[in-house]
């Protein structure tokens, strides 16, 4: 059989969430005080959500909906740290590995970047990979629109795999 040709591949991945009162808000699996949290079915951690879709486009592997549809009661309230962790079991099947992350949060408040590196941290322990294949970092939406109003918060992250 010829050996599979080496190749690296890239994949977007985009997520929203409404804030909500009486919610937590947990980025990058770091609980910040904040008087409102971000809504869904799981911890609704936007951005380890835009970083799974990025890794299973990058390997043509469906989406986060696919993955963990958000009417099985499995993942009601799950850490999405988990989420990261079960996609990253399933890039190892496919015998991809990860070359790098990078993500963008876009909300007004608060800042995060105090946060940043224990978000890298924590996205890169569940990934498998050393915090420096992972960035993290934000912006606000300028006042502009809903997320400028601050009625939700959403992210993006590309990824590069390298499949052997
Ligand atoms: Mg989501």
């Amino acid at each position: 059989m010829p050996a599979r040709k080496r190749m690296t591949r890239v994949g977007l991945g985009y997520d929203i969430h409404r804030l909500k009162r009486g919610r937590r808000l947990v980025l990058g699996g770091v609980e910040i005080p904040h008087p409102v949290g971000l809504d869904g079915h799981s911890d609704a951690d936007v951005i380890c959500h835009a970083v799974a879709d990025s890794l299973l486009g990058a390997a043509g592997l469906g989406d986060i909906g696919q993955h963990f549809p958000n009417d099985d009661p499995r993942f009601r309230g799950i850490s999405s740290l988990k989420l990261l962790s079960e996609v990253a079991r399933l890039l190892r099947r496919s015998r991809s590995s990860i070359v790098n992350v990078d993500a963008v949060l876009m909300a007004e408040r608060p800042k995060i970047a105090v946060h940043a590196l224990r978000m890298r941290t924590n996205l890169a322990k569940s990934l498998g990979i050393d915090p420096s294949r992972v960035s993290v970092k934000a912006t606000t939406n300028e006042g502009l629109g809903e997320l400028g109003r601050g009625r939700g918060m959403a992210a993006m992250a590309v990824s590069l795999l390298e499949s052997s």
